[in-house]
């Protein structure tokens, strides 16, 4: 039998490193070359063309139409000198990745010929049919149309010769097809109620931005070892694979040396992302063999949403350069640790990051205070939603699983912080506030010292942790478009936002002080959020106890988990803040049970057709040739001594027969459980038969293969294996 794994494997061992000029001397000529940003806008546009777009962006100002043909011959102009060609509207779909459909600048010119051009209509809508997206049944099927609008607020951007346009992506009756219309609707409202909050502190304050800084985990394998592995190709995670005897126990691939070959994927990597204005900051080694990870400067976070999306179709391209593939999976090997996307989230004014704790004046930390403890609020209010808001069927291996995160969202705060919380929460309210005091200003809250933003005591197994100027999610999948987290955490302290203020206007309009009316309600709402702060090990199970009795959401149920986002307090939060209407969120439901679904019933396809075309044909292979081996034995020698010399291949043979039996037995199993559970019309409760009934029968067998894979003979064995997947460079 001709070796296949092993030439696959001397292949990816041969491979050098790709030669990647350093950026070195170049970066104010690489940076944003291919983004058409201020310093473009000002070159290729008229004054005040320019001064009315900088309007629409910085000021939410409406975007007149008439201004729109002017900015599209400016972008043209702009792209023509970088060789484009052709445009597209650029939009993120249920789908959870990006879509596209590129058109030329081709037009007749009606004297027989074509011309190129580029027209303000064409920049601003266009029409492609919502139908062939999912869309929950928003769709009327007599109405196939959505529509693309551009979004002025993320810069179009050059991918080799298409001009890419960011764009929402709604229904022809308004709803939201897409996650940065609904992103964009949270943003504004956490603006609005942010700023509101603020006028306390400081009447001039004007806007609240939301800032989001992510960190993407991913891991690279070796092109050739991953076409011979068709569960990778086809679900991006490995279905079988017995743990190499060597893993991440030694600690030894965090912040190591970054091998040669990544090196250059990196430097390459980094280069177009660049060039695409992502501020990239951040490389190391992960914890897991093969596991890396890129972190931009943060961002605006509805910039900084478009840029993870790019970051992550752009490392797909540039991996496959360097002779790799980029796993995206948030769970790609069992065994070892799986990939999230820290998504780093604060809040900030044009005069600072208001999670920041700035220990120089009482008022200062008040108002830090009253941020922070809202956004607890919302996170302790809708904790079971935000944990909705990052589930999927492959970041679910994730979640719960002994890695980061727990299935529980709580919130670390750190000693300090803590301590400051209690002392407002407990002091004597004349202690905090005396009223009698000059200008009503005695204001007893213990300075936060300058440590606290290097506040290194980390708790790695936190879901919400605060890191000194911002908390940070952390249970966001890797594959995942953090908008959907986003979402759902800029509402909900939206929310909590509205609700802080509404509480203390009416103590205020009951004659109340305004600083004394802030700590009042400050203190029920420390009170209140207390059950969702956490500082101890997220991983225990007297947490999982704990926190059942705190009345936090426990569920781990990826179907049953969506339901949070019907559940009358998500509904409400939602309309209130006008992101979601219920039937956008009905319909958005939908499409997360029906791609669940999908995901686990292709996994489950793949898992049986290996097993019978790769595992059994092997197995049983090898378990003839020992037969062989044992029969001709029996040849030579009397059958007692035969009993004796060959007992341990005799169990070998019954080992393999007894587990490709039960393999077999599983596969059609698992067949069966597919047709009873495909037969279900109600999309959730199809979800539920997939996950409660399918996802268990494909971890049976998958135990019988890993066990398979110890006893057969190396060199027979088809799929690549951990050890040649993980270490090879
Ligand atoms: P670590 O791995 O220690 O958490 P990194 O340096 O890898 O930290 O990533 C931290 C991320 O947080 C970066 O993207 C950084 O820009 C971002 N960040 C820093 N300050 C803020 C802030 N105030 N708001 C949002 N993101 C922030
Ligand atoms: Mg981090």
């Amino acid at each position: 039998m001709l070796d296949v794994r092993s030439m696959v494997v001397e292949k990816a061992l041969s491979k050098k490193p790709a030669t990647v000029k350093s950026n070195a001397d170049r970066l104010d000529k690489i940076f944003a070359k291919h983004v058409f940003d201020r310093e473009k806008m000002f070159r290729y546009l008229p004054k005040e063309i320019y001064d009315a777009l900088v309007d629409v962006i910085d000021n939410d100002a409406p975007l007149d139409r008439s201004i729109a043909n002017q900015v599209a011959a400016g972008m043209k102009a702009w792209a023509k000198e970088l060789g484009v060609t052709h445009y597209t509207h650029w939009f993120q779909p249920l789908t959870g990745g990006t879509a596209e459909k590129h058109e030329s600048f081709i037009e007749y010119n009606g004297k027989g010929g074509v011309l190129e051009e580029f027209s303000g209509k064409v920049l601003v809508q266009q029409e492609p049919d919502a139908s062939s997206f999912p869309n929950g049944g928003i769709r009327n099927t007599f109405e196939a149309r959505g529509y693309s609008a551009w979004d002025p607020t993320s810069p179009v951007f050059i991918i080799d010769d298409t001009l890419c346009i960011p764009t929402v992506f709604i229904s022809y009756t308004g709803e939201a097809l897409d996650y940065k219309a609904p992103l964009k609707k949270a943003l504004h409202a956490v603006n609005v109620a942010a700023t509101a909050v603020c006028k306390y502190f400081d009447p001039d304050v004007k806007k609240v931005v939301s800032n989001l800084g992510w960190e993407q985990e991913y891991f690279l394998v070796d092109e050739d070892l991953y076409m011979a592995r068709p569960d990778l190709v086809l679900t991006g995670r490995t279905l079988m694979g017995h743990d190499s005897a060597k893993n991440q126990q030694m600690d030894d691939h965090y912040f190591g040396t970054i091998p040669d070959r990544v090196q250059a994927f990196m430097k390459d990597l980094e280069i177009q992302a660049l060039e695409l204005a992502i501020p990239c900051k951040t490389r190391h080694n992960e914890v897991a063999p093969n596991q890396f990870e890129i972190a931009p400067i943060y961002e605006e976070t509805n910039l900084a949403v478009d840029h993870n999306m790019l970051l992550m179709s752009l490392m797909k391209r540039v991996a496959r350069k360097h002779g790799f593939r980029v796993l995206l999976h948030e769970k790609p090997f069992a065994g070892i640790n799986g990939s999230g996307k820290h998504n780093n989230w604060s809040l900030s004014t044009d005069t600072g990051v208001l999670l920041h704790a700035p220990a120089k004046t009482a008022e200062g930390n008040l108002q830090f205070a009253v941020f922070v403890v809202e956004s607890l609020m919302g996170v302790y209010k809708h904790n079971g939603l935000l944990k909705a808001s990052i589930m999927s069927a492959s970041n679910a291996h994730r979640l719960g699983a002994n890695e980061a995160p727990p299935a529980i969202i709580s919130s670390f705060l750190g000693k300090q912080l803590s301590e400051l919380l209690d002392h407002i929460e407990k002091a004597d309210k004349k202690d905090l506030f005396d009223v009698k005091g000059k200008k009503g200003m005695k204001l007893d809250i213990p300075e936060i010292p300058e440590l606290l933003i290097d506040n290194t005591d980390r708790n790695r197994t936190s879901p919400f942790a605060f890191t000194g100027n911002r908390f940070e999610f952390r249970a966001v999948g890797s594959e995942a478009n953090c908008a959907s987290a986003m979402i759902t955490l800029n509402a909900a302290v939206a929310e909590a936002l509205t609700n802080f203020k509404q509480r203390v206007d009416e103590l205020i309009k009951k004659g109340e002080d305004k600083t004394a009316a802030i700590i009042e309600v400050l203190r029920q709402d420390i009170k209140t959020c207390k059950p969702i702060r956490f500082d101890g090990n997220g991983y225990s199970d007297e947490w999982k106890k704990e926190a059942a009795e705190r009345g936090l959401d426990c569920e781990t149920s990826c179907p049953l988990i969506f339901d949070q986002y019907l559940a009358m307090n998500s509904v409400k939060m939602f309309e209130k803040t006008n992101v979601f209407s219920l039937k956008e969120l009905e319909a958005r439901n939908e499409v997360k049970w029906e791609t669940f679904t999908k995901k686990i019933q292709i996994e489950a396809r793949v898992l049986g057709d290996l097993s019978m075309n790769h595992i059994l044909p092997v197995a049983t292979h090898y378990q003839s040739q020992i037969a062989k081996n044992v029969m001709s034995m029996r040849q030579i020698f009397p059958q007692e001594k035969v009993d004796v010399l060959c007992s341990r291949t005799m169990k070998i043979i019954e080992e393999i027969a007894d587990r490709t039996h039960l393999i077999e037995l599983g596969v059609t199993e698992l067949v069966e459980a597919r047709k009873k559970a495909n037969r279900i019309e109600n999309e959730r409760e199809k979800a539920i038969a997939y996950h409660d009934t399918v996802c268990p029968m494909m971890d049976k067998i998958r135990y019988q293969i890993d066990k398979l894979e110890l006893i057969v003979s190396d060199e027979l064995w088809t799929l690549p294996k951990y050890r040649e997947l993980l270490f090879i460079r």
